[in-house]
């Protein structure tokens, strides 16, 4: 695995031209709209993307990118764990119009003036593949947790180990 930053901004157009492969890595706190949408995050983002003419004279990129995140859970706000990774098909455009007359396997991206701002491509697919909804195994949650050890004896058979929940709580201290 490639530790080289992405490039942020690119010439795309020769990039396919030369079938260039970019490989690297864009470090999650860099994405703002993602922190806005899950809240701050460590680590990296990892990112391949493979730049093409296809057999039609389009101009594509393969992308593929993974990430570990920690989401909110939907039940308790505690942050957990969680891998994320996609693979997309881009479609290079110059204009809306050209858009229209790609496939549905093509995602369009707008290249103008012969640029691209990768950060903005990878940040839009990593949010597109965020999963929708994540909440914790109800034994792990601190809701039903709460909800559990209100009742009688559930205690008892809970023991002080319930690390899950002790990781969570230290990670959520450390953000
Ligand atoms: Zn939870």
């Amino acid at each position: 695995m490639s530790t080289t930053r992405l490039p942020s901004r690119v010439e795309p157009y020769k990039l396919a031209a030369r079938s260039e492969r970019l490989e690297g890595l864009v470090p999650l706190a860099d994405l703002a709209r993602l922190t806005e949408e899950v809240g701050p995050q460590n680590g990296d983002l990892w990112v391949t993307l493979d730049f093409a003419i296809d057999a039609q004279g389009r101009r594509v990129i393969h992308g593929r990118l993974a990430a570990d995140l920690q989401l909110p859970c939907r039940r308790c706000l505690s942050p957990m764990a969680q891998h994320v990774e996609s693979e997309f098909l881009l479609g290079m455009v110059s204009s809306d119009d050209l858009a229209a007359e790609l496939p549905s396997t093509h995602e369009p991206v707008l290249v103008e003036d012969e640029q691209l701002n990768l950060l903005t491509v990878v940040e839009d697919e990593l949010i597109l593949s965020l999963p929708q909804v994540v909440y914790h195994e109800e034994a792990d949650c601190e809701v039903s947790r709460d909800q559990l050890t209100s009742g009688e004896g559930a205690t008892a058979s809970r023991g002080p180990a319930a690390s899950p929940f002790d990781v969570l709580k230290h990670l959520k201290g450390k953000s």
